[in-house]
């Protein structure tokens, strides 16, 4: 069977290494990292995101500030909110939560945070970053980082390898299609995207050493279309129904991935579970980020 690749895990020991260098920091500098979170209205997921971002950037030892605003703030309101904390040198990482009310316009709201700030990396001048690679790559969006990071975590070749990703959204699909592609250590793949056009999705998934998933769409990779041996990395995260919780005894949702999990752990080589596998590292890479921020303003990478 399978060695399974916990996000769970993983996330203990980088949030370790976070937190340790934070503290290193504070001692060198008297200064630590600083992020803040705005939340536009009160929609119950953003709302458990905002709070699970900022619990864990409490948790490391970063400054933090939750800054709430009502629905009815206007977009101009927004932006000069926006431009005062670009212009905060306590601030290194500014999160704006999606969705916004539809009387502001997502795409002018993020295009205004200050790139050296945009520790999400949704800034066109950051994706613009990542494509060129190398030196360049200020913050590699969190969730195909927390991928990366995983593959090269459980000492998965990448150099060589066939990568197969499932999907093309902007926030995994192409970026970590391009990551995989760059030249360096955890990268040196070769590449490919295969979507909803895709003439025979099976063919190309079987020749993939490395198999990643996100599609959203529940058990679409059957247990045959994975060459044994390979690492699959499951990236969806698919609401199929609603249970009783034995902690809490409340009502939660069954998640499921996109990857038949209890079959394909019979043939691939490692994989990563749906919940616990990837899910766990997008806040993870966020911390990275902020941390790496915090570097770059006060010239110390
Ligand atoms: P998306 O809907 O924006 O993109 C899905 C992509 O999959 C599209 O490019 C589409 O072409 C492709 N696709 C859909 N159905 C397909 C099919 N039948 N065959 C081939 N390709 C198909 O979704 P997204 O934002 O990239 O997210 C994908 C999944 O990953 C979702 O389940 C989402 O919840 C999950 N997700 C998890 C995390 C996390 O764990 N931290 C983060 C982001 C997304």
């Amino acid at each position: 069977s399978a060695k399974l690749i916990k996000g769970t895990d993983i996330r203990e020991e980088i949030l370790e290494e976070v937190t340790k260098e934070v503290a290193e920091l504070k001692e060198k500098t008297g200064k630590v990292p600083g992020l803040v979170t705005i939340l536009v209205g009160e929609n119950p997921a953003s709302v458990s995101y905002v709070t699970l971002k900022i619990k864990t950037a409490h948790r490391v030892g970063f400054t933090e500030i939750q800054d709430n605003q009502s629905p009815d703030i206007s977009e101009e309101d927004l932006l000069a909110l926006i431009d005062k904390y670009n212009n905060d040198d306590t601030i290194n990482g500014i999160l704006v939560q999606l969705p916004l009310p539809k009387h502001i316009d997502d795409k002018k709201i993020l295009n205004a945070i200050d790139p050296d700030k945009d520790v999400d990396g949704f800034h066109p001048v950051n994706v613009g970053r990542l494509m060129i690679g190398g030196d360049e790559v200020k913050f590699a969006p969190c969730t195909p980082a927390g991928i990366q990071e995983m593959i090269v975590r459980a000492g998965v070749e990448t150099s060589g390898a066939e990568v197969v990703v499932v999907g093309r959204s902007n926030i995994v699909g192409k970026p970590i299609a391009n990551m995989m592609v760059q030249k360096g250590p955890g990268a040196n793949s070769t590449v490919t995207i295969v979507h909803t056009r895709t003439k025979d999705l099976a063919a190309h998934c079987k020749r993939a050493d490395i198999l990643i998933v996100a599609a959203g769409v529940p058990g679409l990779v059957k247990p045959e279309w994975i060459k044994p041996g390979a690492c699959v990395i499951d990236v969806g995260v698919n609401r199929v129904g609603t249970k009783i919780s034995e902690k809490t005894g409340k009502e939660v949702a069954v998640l499921r991935g996109d990857v038949d999990f209890d079959a394909a752990k019979e043939i691939a080589g490692s994989i990563t579970p749906v919940p616990g596998g990837v899910g766990p590292m997008t806040i993870t890479m966020l911390m990275v980020n902020t941390l790496k921020s915090f570097k770059f303003a006060n010239g110390l990478m």
